[in-house]
C-alpha cells in the first residue's frame, strides 16, 4: 500500500501509473531509472534494506516525505523472514526484487520469482526488477507486471564493447554500420568509434544502449495505452529463444495470474498471428464462457456456419448470402459460427468482445495445434448442447468441414453437409443445396421474427456477462410491462415501460446496464456487485471507498454499485480482488447513480 504510487491503467498485468518523486516531480511508471541520477541522489527515492534498519522507525513521520522501498529476498536468503514478517506492515511504494540477474538463467525461475514477487505484494504498489532490462527484454517484464527498471544492463554492457539492438545484443566489430538513429549513432560512424579510446567508447555505447532502452520503455507505454500490449510481446520474444520460453511457461503455468487481470473486454481489434495467440486469455475465456454461460434458444436445426473477416459476421457479404437463402426458415434453426482461435461463436454473441474484435492471417493452411483447438471447442459445444436439436446442418468447407466430420465421427453425430468438396460456401449451388436441404428438413416456413432476434441477442449477452438467468430475468416480460427494443443491430436498446434498461456498446463489444436495468436484476448481478461506504459517488468511486466486490469483476467489466446512500452503475476500472486490496486507485467509473433517501 503506497502513498506515492498509484496505478491508472491497466492491461493485463501491466500497468501505467504515477510514481511521486521529490515535490511536485511525477514521473510515470513504467519507469526507466537512470543509475546514474540515483547515484548522484537526483531522484529521491529511499530504499529500506533489511540489514541496517529497525522496522518500528519506518513508522516515523519524518521518513515519510519521500517514496520508499523496500527489498524482496529470495526465500534461500537468511534474513528472508525478517522482510517477510514486515511486510503487512510495510507502507512502502515499491518492492525491488534482488539478485534478479540470477533470473537470467532459466527462464522458469524467471516467471516464478517475477510472478511470486508480484502475488506477494499488493497491486497499488510497484515492482522494480533492477539491473536485468534491456531493449529486447522490457515489454515481457512490463508484461509480467514490472512497473520499474534500470539502465545498468544497458551501462554495463556499453562498457563489455557491446552495441544492443531492439533484436538483442551485438559486438561492435561485428558491426560495418550503426542500425540505429540515436544521438549518439547519428553523430558518429562506426569508424570513428571504434577510434575513440576505451573510455569514451564504453561511454558513448552505455549511452547508445540507454537511449535505445528509453526507447522501448516509450514504446511499451503506448502499447500499454492503445491496450494492445499483448501483440507487441508476441512480437518482441520472436528474437531469443529464452524470452519465447518464458511467454510460453506464462500461457500454460499462470493462466490463473492473467485471468484476474486481462480486461474483459477492449476497443481494438486482437490480433491473434503466432501460435502463442491461441493461448490468451480472451480465448480461453470466451471458449469457457460459450460452455458456461450461453444457453442456446430451442430450435430444430443447428446450422454450422464459417466465419467472416468482416465482424460481426451478420453484416458480411458471405454471411448476408446465408441469411437471405436461410430467412424463410429462421425460426427453426440456430446458427453456430465456425471460426479459429475462438472455436465456436453462437450467432447471439457476434457482438461480444473479442467475437467481433479479432483478425488473424488466413492462408488455409493450418497447424495441427489450431485445429486441435477448435476441434476441441466444437467437440465441447456439441457434447453439452447436441441433444437439443433434431438435426446438425453444415454448410462448412474445407478445414472447418474436416474438423467437422472429425468431431461428428467421434460423438457419433449424423451431420448433413451442404458444400461438396473444394466447393465455395458462396457458390450458387452451395448456397442452392443450403436452401433446399432446410426446405426439406424445416417443413414448414417459420420466420424469425425481428422481436425474437434481438431478445435473444440481448439476453445471450447478459448471460455471458453475468452469468446464466441474468438475461432471460433482463428481458422477460412481467405482468404490465411492454418490452420495447429498438435501433439498429447491433445498436440495441432495451425498454420497458419507456424506462430504459440496458443498450448494447458495439465499441466495447458489451452490454450496458442503466440504474432502472441493474435494479431489475439485482439478484443475478451478486458477482458482479461492488459494495460501497457510506457516500454518493460522483464521477468515479477510488478502491478506499470500496468495501467488498464480487471476484468475478474484470477491467472494464459493467459493474453495479450499492451502498447505504447510492445505488448506480458503472464500468470496472481494475478487477474485484484489487479493488479490495488498494488502498488507491480509480475502481469504477460511474455512469448513472440514484441517491438512496434515508428512511
Ligand atoms: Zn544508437
Amino acid at each position: 500500500m503506497s502513498k506515492f504510487y498509484e496505478v491508472r491503467k491497466r492491461d493485463g498485468a501491466a500497468r501505467l501509473g504515477i510514481l511521486s518523486l521529490r515535490g511536485e516531480k511525477k514521473q510515470q511508471t513504467p519507469l526507466l531509472f537512470r543509475v546514474d541520477s540515483l547515484s548522484r541522489g537526483e531522484e529521491e527515492i529511499k530504499v529500506i534494506h533489511t540489514e541496517d534498519t529497525q522496522f518500528n522507525d519506518l513508522f516515523r513521520d519524518e521518513l515519510w516525505d519521500v517514496p520508499r522501498g523496500t527489498v524482496l529476498l529470495p526465500d534461500v536468503h537468511p534474513l528472508v523472514t525478517k522482510v517477510n514478517e514486515a511486510i503487512p506492515l510495510l507502507f512502502v511504494d515499491f518492492y525491488v526484487l534482488s539478485y534478479a540477474s540470477a533470473l537470467l538463467t532459466s527462464p522458469r525461475e524467471f516467471v516464478r520469482r517475477i510472478i511470486d514477487a508480484r502475488n506477494a505484494i499488493p497491486p497499488d504498489v510497484a515492482l522494480w526488477v533492477p539491473s536485468i532490462a534491456t531493449a529486447e527484454n522490457a515489454a515481457l517484464l512490463v508484461y509480467m507486471g514490472v512497473d520499474v527498471i534500470d539502465d545498468m544492463n544497458a551501462v554495463i554492457t556499453g562498457y563489455q564493447g557491446i552495441y544492443q539492438t531492439e533484436e538483442g545484443d551485438a559486438r561492435l566489430s561485428a558491426l560495418e554500420d550503426l542500425p540505429c538513429n540515436c544521438s549518439v549513432c547519428s553523430s558518429l560512424r562506426i569508424a570513428e568509434l571504434r577510434g575513440k579510446n576505451s573510455t569514451e567508447k564504453a561511454l558513448l555505447l552505455a549511452e547508445h544502449n540507454t537511449l535505445l532502452l528509453e526507447k522501448e520503455v516509450k514504446k511499451v507505454k503506448e502499447r500499454i495505452r492503445a491496450g494492445n500490449l499483448r501483440e507487441y510481446v508476441e512480437l518482441k520474444v520472436r528474437t531469443s529463444p529464452f524470452l519465447t520460453a518464458v511467454l510460453r511457461i506464462l500461457d500454460i503455468d499462470e493462466e490463473d495470474f492473467y485471468e484476474k487481470r486481462t480486461p474483459v473486454a477492449r476497443n481494438n481489434c486482437m490480433m491473434a498471428n503466432t501460435m502463442e495467440s491461441l493461448k490468451r486469455i480472451e480465448v480461453k475465456r470466451f471458449a469457457t464462457r460459450v460452455l458456461e454461460r450461453y444457453d442456446p434458444p430451442v430450435r430444430k436445426i443447428l446450422l454450422l456456419l464459417p466465419c467472416s473477416a468482416r465482424k460481426p459476421y451478420s453484416l458480411s457479404p458471405s454471411h448476408t448470402k446465408f441469411i437471405e437463402v436461410i430467412d424463410r426458415y429462421r425460426g427453426h434453426i440456430h446458427e453456430l459460427i465456425m471460426t479459429s482461435p475462438l472455436g465456436v461463436v453462437p450467432r447471439e454473441l457476434e457482438v461480444m468482445y473479442p467475437a467481433a474484435f479479432y483478425d488473424i492471417p488466413v492462408t488455409g493452411y493450418w497447424d495441427a495445434e489450431e485445429r486441435a483447438w477448435v476441434s476441441s471447442c466444437l467437440h465441447a459445444y456439441l457434447e453439452r448442447n447436441v441433444r437439443k436439436y433434431e438435426q446438425i446442418v453444415a454448410h462448412l468447407s474445407g478445414m472447418y468441414k474436416e474438423i467437422c466430420s472429425d468431431v461428428a465421427g467421434d460423438l457419433g453425430i449424423e451431420v448433413v453437409y451442404t458444400c461438396e468438396e473444394d466447393e465455395e460456401v458462396t457458390s450458387k449451388e452451395a448456397l442452392n443445396r443450403l436452401k433446399e436441404r432446410i426446405a426439406v428438413l424445416c417443413g414448414d416456413e417459420e420466420r424469425m421474427p425481428g422481436f425474437e432476434k434481438k431478445t435473444s441477442l440481448l439476453k445471450a449477452m447478459a448471460d455471458y456477462q453475468f452469468g446464466i438467468g441474468a438475461g432471460s430475468e433482463l428481458v422477460s416480460r412481467k405482468e404490465g410491462e411492454r418490452i420495447k427494443i429498438t435501433g439498429q443491430f447491433p445498436l440495441y436498446k432495451l425498454s420497458v415501460n419507456r424506462d430504459v434498461l440496458a443498450r448494447v456498446v458495439p465499441e466495447y463489444g458489451l452490454l450496458a446496464l442503466t440504474v432502472k436495468g441493474a435494479r431489475r436484476i439485482q439478484h443475478s448481478l451478486a458477482s458482479y456487485t461492488v459494495h460501497i461506504g457510506d457516500f454518493l459517488p460522483k464521477g468515479s468511486i477510488l478502491a478506499p471507498g470500496v468495501v467488498n466486490a464480487g471476484e468475478h469483476i474484470r477491467v472494464n467489466d459493467e459493474v453495479m454499485f450499492s451502498g447505504s446512500k447510492a445505488f448506480g452503475v458503472g464500468r470496472a476500472r481494475m478487477g474485484g480482488w484489487e479493488m479490495v486490496e488498494s488502498r488507491k486507485g480509480i475502481a469504477v467509473d460511474v455512469r448513472e447513480v440514484a441517491e438512496i433517501e434515508p428512511d
